[in-house]
C-alpha cells in the first residue's frame, strides 16, 4: 500500500513537474502536423499581398477583420468581432528637402500622429541633439524657431547580442515624446533618426505621443542615410537649412473590431490560454513581419487543433487584436470586456506574438524561478522544432500586457530578433521578408505551448 502511494506520489509529481504523457503526445501530433500541412503562408499572403496594409480606421484594415473572420469560419471555428473604435490618422504628403545644400532630398516619413506643417510646409535651421539632457542645456535661446534633430542610433552591439527589443526601447524614446520635448523648447518641428538596425534608406515610422502641456509640433524620422548626412554637415560647422512639408490628418475615430475565436475547453471550459497577435500594421509596407506573422500563427494555431480534433481541457481563445500600433485600443477593449465580466482571473496565461518570424529562439515569459525552470522542461517537447529557450520578463507583449499588469501569466515568442528592426515600421516589411518554413516552426512552437498549458494547466 505505502509502496503504491509512494508510486503515485511520484508519477504525480513527474506530471507536475514535467507534464502528462498524454498532453507531450499531443503536442508532438500539433507540431508534426504544422511543420508538414502548414497553411500559416498562404494566409499570410492573402493578408499582406490581396488585402496590404492595415492602418487602424482604414478601409483595408476593416477588410482585414472582414476577411479573417470569414476564413476562421470557414476553417468551423465560431469566430466573432469585439467591437473597438479605434484613430483614424491618415498619411498624406511628405517632404524634406536640405535647402542650404542643393535641395538634396532627405527621406523621411511622418511619425504616426503627428500634426501637418503649414501646407507650404517649415523651412528652418537644424540642430542636432543625442539626448534629452543636451536639448534641455541648450534651451529655449539656442532652440527656438529650430527643427530639433535626435540622432541617437540603436545600440548594435545589443542588436547582434540578441538584445535587438531592449535596444530598440532605449532608441524608441524619442520618437514617442520628442516632439513635445523640443516644442518645450519653442522648436518649430521634430525629426529623429529612425529607429532602426539596417537600412537601404528606408524611413522607419511608428507611433508618436503628443503632451497636452506643450504646443504640437510636425514629427518625422529621416533614414539613417540622411540622418549621418545632416550630422556630418552640422559636424563641419555648417549651417543647415530643411525645408518639410508633412500633410497627416486625425479624422474622427472609426469603429472596428477585435477578432476572436477559440477552441473551447472539454473540462473547464471557462479558463482560458490566450493566444494573440494583432491585425492592424503600419501604411508604409504590408506589415507581414509586423504583425501579419503573429495574426496568421493564432489563426493557424486554432486552424491545426481543430484539423485534428484536439480539444484540451481548458479553453484556448485567439484573438486578433485592432490598433496595437497607434492606440492599443484593442488590447484595452478586451481588457476592459474580461474585467466587466470578472473573467480576468479566469486566464491561466497570455501568449503574444508580435516579433516578426525569423526561426524561433525560445519565449519571454513572466514566469520566473522554479515556475520558469518547470516550463522549461515541460516544453522540451518543443526543442524538436528548434532550441527553444524560456526566458524571464516583466513584460511579454503589447496587447496583453493590460492582462499582464493584472498578474495573468505572459509569454512572448521570440523568433531570432537581430534582423527584426531592419525592416520593421518601413515600406521594406512585406511578405518577402517571411520563410514558410520558419513561419510553420514558431507556429508549431505557439501551438504546442499553448496546447500543453491549456491540456495540463500552468
Ligand atoms: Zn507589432
Amino acid at each position: 500500500m505505502i509502496r503504491s502511494y509512494k508510486r503515485f506520489a511520484a508519477i504525480a509529481a513527474a506530471v507536475l513537474c514535467s507534464g502528462s504523457a498524454f498532453a507531450q503526445s499531443n503536442a508532438d501530433r500539433i507540431i508534426d502536423y504544422e511543420l508538414a500541412n502548414s497553411r500559416a503562408y498562404e494566409t499570410l499572403s492573402h493578408l499582406t499581398d490581396n488585402i496590404g496594409p492595415r492602418l487602424s480606421g482604414s478601409k483595408n484594415a476593416g477588410l482585414a477583420v472582414t476577411w479573417t473572420t470569414k476564413t476562421l469560419r470557414d476553417w468551423g471555428l465560431n469566430a466573432q468581432n469585439q467591437a473597438v473604435m479605434v484613430p483614424h490618422w491618415v498619411r498624406g504628403v511628405e517632404h524634406g528637402s536640405l535647402v542650404s545644400h542643393n535641395d538634396q532630398k532627405i527621406v523621411l516619413t511622418a511619425l504616426g500622429g503627428s500634426i501637418a506643417t503649414p501646407a507650404n510646409g517649415i523651412t528652418a535651421d537644424v540642430i542636432e541633439v543625442a539626448s534629452y539632457d543636451e536639448l534641455a542645456k541648450l534651451g529655449r535661446a539656442k532652440i527656438a524657431g529650430k527643427i530639433v534633430f535626435y540622432n541617437r542610433a540603436m545600440d548594435m552591439q545589443m542588436v547582434e547580442s540578441g538584445q535587438a527589443f531592449a535596444a530598440y526601447s532605449e532608441a524608441v524614446e524619442f520618437r514617442s515624446t520628442g516632439a513635445s520635448h523640443a516644442a518645450e523648447y519653442g522648436a518649430v518641428a521634430s525629426v529623429i533618426r529612425s529607429v532602426a538596425s539596417a537600412s537601404l534608406r528606408t524611413p522607419h515610422t511608428g507611433a508618436m505621443r503628443y503632451d497636452e502641456k506643450q504646443p504640437k509640433i510636425p514629427a518625422a524620422a529621416m533614414t539613417t542615410e540622411d540622418a549621418d548626412l545632416v550630422h556630418r554637415l552640422l559636424a563641419k560647422g555648417e549651417r543647415v537649412r530643411l525645408h518639410l512639408v508633412l500633410t497627416p490628418k486625425t479624422l474622427p475615430d472609426v469603429e472596428s473590431a477585435n477578432v476572436i475565436a477559440e477552441i473551447r475547453g472539454s473540462e473547464h471550459p471557462d479558463e482560458v490560454v490566450l493566444i494573440g497577435g494583432h491585425l492592424d500594421s503600419w501604411d508604409l509596407g504590408t506589415g507581414a513581419i509586423d504583425d501579419g506573422a503573429g495574426a496568421v500563427m493564432v489563426m493557424e494555431t486554432l486552424r491545426v487543433l481543430k484539423e485534428l480534433g484536439i480539444q484540451p481541457k481548458r479553453t484556448i481563445r485567439g484573438v486578433l487584436f485592432m490598433n496595437e500600433e497607434n492606440g492599443l485600443r484593442g488590447g484595452h477593449k478586451y481588457f476592459d470586456t474580461a474585467a466587466a465580466r470578472e473573467e480576468v482571473h479566469k486566464h491561466i496565461a497570455a501568449i503574444e506574438t508580435d516579433a516578426g518570424a525569423a526561426p524561433p529562439v525560445g519565449f519571454i515569459t513572466t514566469l520566473e524561478g522554479a515556475a520558469l525552470s518547470r516550463m522549461q522542461i515541460r516544453a522540451r517537447v518543443l526543442s524538436r522544432i528548434a532550441p527553444i529557450v524560456f526566458t524571464s520578463s516583466k513584460h511579454t507583449g503589447a496587447d496583453t500586457s493590460p492582462l499582464t499588469d493584472a498578474g495573468v501569466p505572459g509569454f512572448g515568442l521570440v523568433p531570432d530578433p537581430r534582423h527584426y528592426f531592419d525592416f520593421h515600421h518601413t515600406p521594406a516589411d512585406t511578405l518577402d521578408k517571411i520563410d514558410p518554413k520558419a513561419l510553420a516552426q514558431n507556429t508549431a512552437a505557439l501551438a504546442a505551448l499553448a496546447y500543453l498549458i491549456a491540456e495540463d494547466g500552468l
